[in-house]
């Protein structure tokens, strides 16, 4: 039976909002249905950082492509952020603390260096957005951090993480998002790319997928898999939690059963895209 809080759904989905339902749905709900504000975090804003400087970094001239160039944007797009976001500057107490946040943004920028020379590169896309809708009528989006094209056509995607690298039994996640955009590119162009590759600025470490057609049929499928749990979900208007030691970093536990909370009444029209 439907639920009455169901309303029609658009269908939609990125890799972020699927990792969150496959954490656990009652985190979807809150972060998607209920759209309750989270601390923003000091980890979370150097990674936005950072990403904010090798993008600005492509955009120059390759030879210019240096670690100095790279620094000298660091403390400019810092600027810019803190403006976008004026209450990034409260996640720190003093400038001691603030100074030693972007000394580790330099310390990643660094590290970045070790693993790749950008002077060598012309990515042909850069913090690229991308919709693509699938035969079941499931909008798949979300942003792509790079993508370089061989001069013999073959495709890489690029994802920067700013984290270090997981251990093997850890790597589903960052698998599943990068297979995400995977499969967004193949349906919109029509090819497989060559190449998936996470590169982990926290520590050296690059892993990296060759991936076929089939992976990609059974990445899609999984997607769709997770939509529709997602969709009966929200039909039953029940959002099961899932305790994990993810929970340590949940910002909603004082609304969470599994610690003693009660999660407020379900919005008139559910929204979960
Ligand atoms: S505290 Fe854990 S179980 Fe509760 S909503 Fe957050 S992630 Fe889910």
């Amino acid at each position: 039976m439907t639920s009455p809080h169901a309303a029609p759904l658009v269908p939609a989905l990125s890799p972020s909002r699927a990792s969150d339902f496959l954490q656990c749905p009652l985190l979807f709900r809150f972060r998607v249905v209920d759209r309750l504000p989270e601390k923003p975090s000091a980890a979370a804003l150097r990674g936005t950082l950072v990403h904010a400087v090798l993008e600005r970094l492509f955009e120059l001239p390759a030879e210019t492509r240096t670690p100095r160039t790279a620094l000298s944007l660091l403390e400019p797009q810092w600027e810019r952020l803190r403006t976008a976001r004026p209450e990034s500057a409260e996640l720190f107490a003093d400038d001691a603390e603030l100074a030693a946040w972007l000394q580790e943004a330099r310390t990643l920028l660094g590290r970045y260096f070790e693993m790749e020379q950008p002077q060598h590169l012309e990515p042909r896309d850069r913090e690229l957005r991308l919709e693509v809708a699938l035969e079941s009528g499931l909008r798949l989006r979300g942003y792509v951090d790079r993508i370089d094209v061989a001069p013999t056509g073959r495709i890489r995607v690029v994802d920067y993480k700013t984290g270090k690298s997981p251990h093997p039994r850890f790597e589903d996640k960052a698998k599943f998002q990068i297979f995400f955009y995977a499969v967004m590119l193949w349906r919109e162009l029509g090819e497989v790319p060559a190449r998936l590759q996470l590169m982990y600025l926290g520590d050296g470490g690059v892993r990296w997928y060759e991936p076929d057609e089939a992976e990609l049929r059974a990445a899609e499928a999984e997607i769709l898999a997770i939509w529709r749990d997602i969709d009966a979900t929200a039909r039953s208007g029940v959002w099961p939690t899932r305790r994990s030691k993810l929970c340590g970093w949940c910002d909603h536990q004082a609304l969470c059963p599994e610690f003693g909370g009660t999660p407020p009444p379900l919005p008139a029209t559910v929204r979960v895209y």
